[in-house]
C-alpha cells in the first residue's frame, strides 16, 4: 500500500491574507492570461488599513463582440471577497492552464472587489455602512419600510448577547422565524449604524455595475451572472440562490443551466429570505429571456452566529472612533465569512468550478 501523503487537489493558497494581497494576486493572474483585454480599475474613495488605494478591478476575457457573457462578481459584500478572490484567481489559473475552455461564442467579465473598502476593513458594508446588496432601490421614490427592524432595533445595541437572544426569541415566538430573519436581514433604510442598511444614494459598487453594463453593452447579450457570497447556509456548501420571480424566464434559465439544486427565496426553498434592494435587480432590469443571475452563497456557521458577529461589528464601529480600534473585530468577521480551514476552502473551490462550468455550458448553448 502506498503510504505517501495524499494528493492535494486544490491549491488553497489562492485564498488571500488581505484585500491588498488578493488584488495583487488577481492582477498577476490577469497579466499572464492570453485573451485578457479591457483591463480596468474603478477607484473607490478611502484607503486600506495599510494606507493603500481602493479599487474595483475588471477584466474581459475573449471576443469583445461575443453574444454571450459569463459575469463573475466578487466582494459585493466586502469581506466575502476573501473567498470571491480565491474563486476568481483559481478560475484564472485554470484558464491559463487550459483546464477551463471558454466557448468561442462566449466571453467572461470578471469583476474583483465590488465593495473594496469593506473587503479591506473586513466588513460586509462600505465606508458609509451601506450594504450594496440592499442598495438597488429607486431613491427618488419612498424607501421600503421594515417595521420588524424598527421593533427589534433597541435590542440590537444591547451590550449583552443573552438579552439580544431573548429579544429575538420573543419576536420569533410572536411573528415566526422567517419574520425574524426578514426583520434583521431583509434590508432597512433609516439606520445607517445598523446592519443591512441600504443607504440613501447609489453606492460605488452599484455605480460601477451600471457603468460596466453600459461600457460592455451587456443589455444586448445573453448573460450568466454569478455573484459570489459567503456566510449563510450549511458549512462549505455553495447554494445557488435565484432571486428572479418564480414564473420568470430567469428562473427557467437557472433551472435549465444549474439543475435541481437551485433555490428560490420567494418560494421559501432557500436559506435566504426575500430581500429589498438586491444587486440582482440592477441586472434583472437589463436581462433578456436567455439570461439569469444567481447568487452562489457558501455557508459557514449558523444564522444566529451570523447575526451575532455582524451586530458586534456594528456595535464596535458605532462606538469606537479610531478606525484601527474598530478593526479589532476583524478576526471574528474573517472567521465567519472565510473560515481558515483547508476543508472549507477546498469545498468552496470545488463547487465554484462546478457552477462556473455549468454557467459556461448553459449560456453558450
Ligand atoms: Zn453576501
Amino acid at each position: 500500500m502506498n503510504s505517501s501523503s495524499p494528493v492535494a487537489v486544490f491549491d488553497t493558497h489562492v485564498f488571500p491574507a488581505s484585500y491588498v494581497l488578493g488584488r495583487k494576486q488577481w492582477q498577476q493572474q490577469v497579466a499572464r492570461l492570453a485573451g485578457a483585454t479591457s483591463i480596468a480599475s474603478y477607484p473607490c474613495s478611502g484607503v486600506t488599513p495599510e494606507g493603500e488605494a481602493l479599487s474595483t478591478d475588471t477584466v474581459w476575457i475573449g471576443d469583445k463582440d461575443a453574444p454571450k457573457v459569463l459575469v463573475l462578481i466578487s466582494g459585493t459584500h466586502g469581506i466575502e471577497g476573501f473567498a470571491g478572490s480565491a474563486i476568481e484567481i483559481d478560475f484564472l489559473n485554470l484558464l491559463r492552464a487550459g483546464q477551463f475552455v471558454i466557448p468561442s461564442n462566449t466571453a467572461v467579465l470578471v469583476i474583483h472587489a465590488l465593495t473594496p473598502w469593506g473587503y479591506a476593513w473586513h466588513r460586509r458594508c462600505d465606508a458609509d455602512g451601506v450594504d450594496l446588496n440592499r442598495n438597488v432601490v429607486d431613491f427618488s421614490q419612498p424607501l421600503p419600510k421594515n417595521r420588524g427592524y424598527d421593533l427589534l432595533r433597541p435590542a440590537f445595541f444591547l451590550p449583552d448577547a443573552q438579552q439580544r437572544k431573548q429579544a429575538y426569541a420573543e419576536f420569533a415566538h410572536q411573528h415566526g422565524r422567517e419574520a425574524l430573519e426578514t426583520a434583521i436581514s431583509g434590508g432597512q433604510y433609516n439606520d445607517p449604524a445598523g446592519p443591512f442598511y441600504g443607504g440613501n444614494a447609489p453606492t460605488h459598487g452599484r455605480l460601477v455595475t451600471e457603468q460596466l453594463i453600459r461600457e460592455h453593452s451587456l443589455q444586448q447579450r445573453d448573460l450568466a451572472v454569478i455573484d459570489l457570497h459567503t456566510g449563510l447556509g450549511s458549512y462549505g456548501y455553495g447554494e445557488i440562490i435565484c432571486d428572479h420571480q418564480p414564473d420568470s424566464t430567469g428562473t427557467r434559465m437557472a433551472h435549465a443551466w444549474y439543475g435541481d439544486s437551485v433555490t428560490l427565496p420567494l418560494l421559501g426553498t432557500s436559506s435566504s429570505v426575500p430581500k429589498t434592494g438586491l444587486l440582482d435587480y440592477a441586472w434583472h432590469a437589463i436581462m433578456n429571456e436567455r439570461s439569469c443571475y444567481i447568487t452562489l452563497e457558501f455557508g459557514t456557521f449558523s444564522t444566529e452566529q451570523l447575526f451575532e458577529v455582524l451586530l458586534r461589528d456594528h456595535q464596535l464601529w458605532a462606538q469606537a472612533t479610531d478606525l484601527h480600534v474598530r478593526f479589532t473585530q476583524a478576526k471574528a468577521m474573517r472567521h465567519h465569512f472565510c473560515p481558515h480551514e483547508q476543508a472549507w476552502q477546498e469545498m468552496v473551490l470545488f463547487r465554484a468550478r462546478q457552477v462556473i462550468s455549468q454557467a459556461l455550458r448553459g449560456v453558450s448553448s
